[in-house]
């Protein structure tokens, strides 16, 4: 009797939420833009109307047809673009007075839930719509639960791809590497794989628990200990491996690298991007745009550790190699600039996540051409992850993923730190 009572309870309860779920029509809601950024055609428009359908832009023009009582949303005195796309972000990694060595053990995988849910608030905020996270330092698979539940709409966040480790071989740039040999239980990176057969078991497994993007660290970095920026970390067969292993998954595969020799590597091996490539030689460079890999140069953090380091923050043997990085990777975005290669943004936070949208400005600095800095951090973002058909542009069909500022970033990239609109999907995020 008690069971009965329960069952009917429950179909009651489900009749009640597929009732609502039908009273629940489509909504309508016009957004008015003084200027509009078409960063397709790039070209500047200006009295632009969007009608957006539930999730989607059902129109744009000078005037959509929108149906009697659709709600408007007036940003006749602001700049409305697309979404922005951060491609390089971490949620978990907090250096801030101490090493990655020192942090990373101390923090469980639910306390990285927690700051990682407060990064992404402040990364919607910013206007970004679209993260990636090219590995992250967690020994579980937080990201991977944060993405799902933004997915499932528990969460307000960026939509997120994520690659939940930096694979890297013992002792590389995923490692940690100051801690004593002799401990009784060794204190180690969360997925190192060394070999051809562990390297596929290894991409494997971030498949396994969810992985859209694998991430590998191909040379040493410049915030880590013992570890050699301007060395290959992998041989040709292993970055063959783990590029086969990822393809053939269906799944894209970006490589950490700073020295050119780990860049050449894995461009040749089919990586889809480069993140950092920080002393590309020539060659390499127009290899890169020869074989359409996409280059996430990260320039915000370099300025960010120099300025720290002027103040102490920063470790002497780590500011050493962040001086070495800084001058040639200058040097190495104006020579893939030349070379036709895409870039995408990305902004690769140790510093407060409130900066990330620094990177706009940063690649500005180095790159003549707003048009092409805000592609990189839109459209050119959306075709590495393969996902241009349905975000990266202000286009009918596409995700209603519209942000707006007071004034024109094509005027000065800066401006796109003052973004004061957001809605992603069709949900207005901020409005102020
Ligand atoms: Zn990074």
């Amino acid at each position: 009797m008690m069971h009965r009572t329960k069952t009917t309870g429950l179909a009651t309860a489900l009749c009640i939420a597929i009732t609502a779920l039908g009273a629940n029509a489509t909504t309508y809601q016009e957004i008015r833009c003084g200027t509009l950024l078409d960063v397709e055609q790039e070209k500047t428009l200006t009295d632009q109307r969007i009608l957006v359908r539930d999730d989607v832009i059902a129109e744009i023009g000078k005037s959509v047809s929108s149906p009697e009582g659709t709600a408007v949303i007036d940003l006749s005195d602001r700049v409305c673009m697309p979404g922005l796309m951060d491609m390089h972000t971490h949620l978990f990694i907090d250096t801030t007075g101490v090493t990655l060595d020192q942090s990373a053990p101390t923090r469980s995988s639910a306390f990285n839930t927690i700051k990682g849910l407060q990064n992404l608030k402040v990364l919607l905020d910013s206007g970004f719509t679209t993260v990636r996270v090219p590995g992250d330092f967690d020994y579980y698979y937080a990201g991977i639960e944060l993405r799902d539940a933004i997915a499932r709409g528990e969460l307000r966040g960026p939509r997120m791809l994520v690659a939940p480790h930096a694979i890297s071989p013992l002792g590389g740039h995923g490692d940690l590497n100051t801690y004593a040999p002799d401990l009784p239980h060794p204190v180690m990176g969360p997925m190192i794989a060394d070999g051809e057969e562990a390297i596929r078991r290894a991409v494997r497994k971030e498949i396994k628990h969810g992985a859209d993007w694998i991430k590998v660290m191909a040379t040493g970095g410049v915030m880590s200990q013992r570890d050699d920026p301007e060395v290959s970390a992998y041989t040709k067969d292993e970055f063959r491996a783990f590029a086969e292993e990822a393809h053939r998954h269906n799944r894209k595969i970006t490589a950490h690298a700073h020295g050119d020799a780990g860049i050449r590597a894995a461009v040749e091996a089919g990586f889809d991007s480069i993140e950092h490539a920080t002393l590309a030689e020539p060659e390499t460079a127009r290899l890169m745009a020869k074989k359409g890999t996409y280059y996430v140069p990260t320039l915000y953090v370099v300025d960010w550790i120099l300025e720290q380091g002027q103040s102490g923050g920063i470790s002497a043997d780590n500011l050493k190699k962040a001086r070495l990085v800084a001058r040639k990777h200058a040097g190495s975005v104006k020579l893939a600039y030349d070379a036709g290669v895409k870039m995408v943004v990305g902004s690769d936070p140790i510093f407060p996540m409130e900066q990330a949208v620094r990177e706009f400005n940063a690649m500005a600095k180095r790159i003549p051409d707003n048009w092409y800095v805000l592609k990189a951090g839109t459209i050119s973002a959306a075709e590495m992850l393969g996902l241009q058909e349905s975000i990266g542009s202000l286009t009918e069909g596409k995700q209603a993923d519209i942000v707006a500022a007071p004034e024109n970033p094509i005027d000065d990239m800066s401006h796109i730190e003052s973004v004061n609109f957001v809605m992603k999907g069709g949900v207005v995020i901020r409005n102020n």
